[in-house]
């Protein structure tokens, strides 16, 4: 076979079908965020103002988490130099354990390498190693629980995106003598809409089902100590699996659940994507650990971007450009044609220097094309007026419908 030949090829049918990723190489600049320093395919450079960042509060340029970074290199070294089974466990990955149980008052942590690796890792394991259990699966689900379902060859049900009835009939129409779980997001990453987390609970009890929930859009930025939605809502407790992400509203890197004792033990001692893989280095660990802990403390940050999310919409409505309404900090703002959606993002970056990636199918259903802004404590006003006024000359030039006032 001519690999080289089977390559090109299907790039090329990405390319034509408008799938083609191609990523803008961009340099931060700490003490200045949202701003950085993009590196041009031609060599030259420009400054751009990042409008899709998921560091969604500015603490991957925290002091406390750089500092907390910088103190355990130069106290432990870099990697953390094996498994967490030979000689990998720190004493920061003991810590950041505490403290993300803490978070959401669960009696145990586990900590993964990313967000993706814990949802594949822990729902493969669960569905693998519980006997008959049924999988109920939001069908909105990001790909590292979809993937970790499919691993463990549990049998899935997919219900509709947010639907509590339909969720309901599912599980009345399956065994009931099976072992069930339920698994869902609370903030969804690209329409940034809720989940009905309580009636979900009042469901998952009724029919004896386990609780997943995915807050990776959430820790950080809801709840008063950053525990996400579920805290928020005074529901942590109904839920059996809480899982999150160190790598967005916290800045650095990492993932975890957290749950009883004896379900963390239990994914610790079976989950291959935990047990075979070098722990994440510790100052890692200690960055993680002082972000959580700065946002326990401090609502500063969460206040600030809702702040600056409501006034993005109050300027996006004042010049009739299109926006999803959501409960969210996430602003999807809606082309609903791939090419232009293409189009304005790279007009954006290459004449206004505001860097947004398009949103385009697979990642959204075609027609719903979106750019999706992501406001943070750190925009100003100067950078929302920039972005407004820029969206509203391409508009024109596009020829793109407005939204009626
Ligand atoms: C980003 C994301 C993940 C994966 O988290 P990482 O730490 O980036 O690997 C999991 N779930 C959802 C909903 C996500 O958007």
């Amino acid at each position: 076979m001519d690999f080289e030949k089977f390559f090109t090829e299907s790039l090329d049918g990405l390319k034509e079908e408008g799938r083609y990723r191609v990523f803008a190489d961009l340099e931060r600049h700490k003490g200045n965020f949202p701003k950085a320093t993009r590196h041009k395919p031609d060599g030259t450079v420009t400054d751009v103002t990042v409008w899709c960042s998921n560091d969604y509060l500015g603490m991957g340029q925290n002091p406390k988490v750089s500092d907390a970074m910088k103190e355990a290199i130069d106290r432990a070294g870099t990697g953390a130099g094996g498994t967490r089974n030979i000689s990998g466990t720190t004493h920061y990955h003991v810590l950041l354990e505490k403290e993300l149980a803490d978070l959401h008052n669960k009696e145990s942590a586990l900590l993964f390498t990313s967000g993706y690796v814990s949802n594949w890792a822990a729902l493969g394991t669960l569905g693998a190693q519980i006997p008959n259990m049924i999988i109920f699966s939001d069908a909105s689900n990001h790909a590292s629980m979809i993937e970790g379902v499919r691993h463990s060859r549990a049998q899935k049900v997919i219900w509709k995106h947010n639907d509590v009835k339909d969720l309901e009939e599912k599980l009345a129409a399956a065994d009931p003598d099976a072992p069930k779980l339920i698994a869902f997001e609370s903030v969804y990453s690209m329409d940034g809409d809720i989940a009905p987390i309580k009636e979900i609970c009042d469901v998952a009890d009724k029919y004896g089902a386990m609780t997943y929930l995915d807050e990776v859009h959430a820790v950080g930025l809801y709840g008063p100590r950053g525990g996400g939605i579920a805290e928020r809502e005074g529901l942590m407790d109904r839920i059996d699996v809480i899982e999150g992400t160190l790598g967005k509203a916290y800045g650095v890197m990492g993932g975890y659940i957290t749950a009883s004792e004896a379900l963390c033990d239990f994914v610790r001692s079976f989950a291959s994507g935990f047990i075979f893989t070098t722990a994440i280095p510790p100052a890692i660990a200690a960055g993680a650990a002082a972000s959580i802990q700065h946002l326990k403390m401090s609502s500063f940050e969460r206040k600030q971007q809702q702040e600056r999310v409501a006034r993005l919409r109050a300027r996006l409505d004042a010049r009739g450009i299109p926006h999803m309404m959501n409960d969210s900090h996430i602003v999807p703002v809606m082309v609903g044609d791939a090419a232009k959606c293409k189009m304005i993002s790279d007009m954006l970056l290459d004449d206004y220097g505001i860097y947004v990636q398009p949103i385009n199918y697979p990642t959204v259903p075609r027609k719903t094309e979106r750019l999706r802004f992501t406001p943070t404590p750190l925009h100003s006003d100067a950078d929302i007026e920039n972005l407004v006024s820029a969206l509203h000359d391409l508009w024109s030039q596009c020829a793109l419908s407005r939204a009626v006032a």
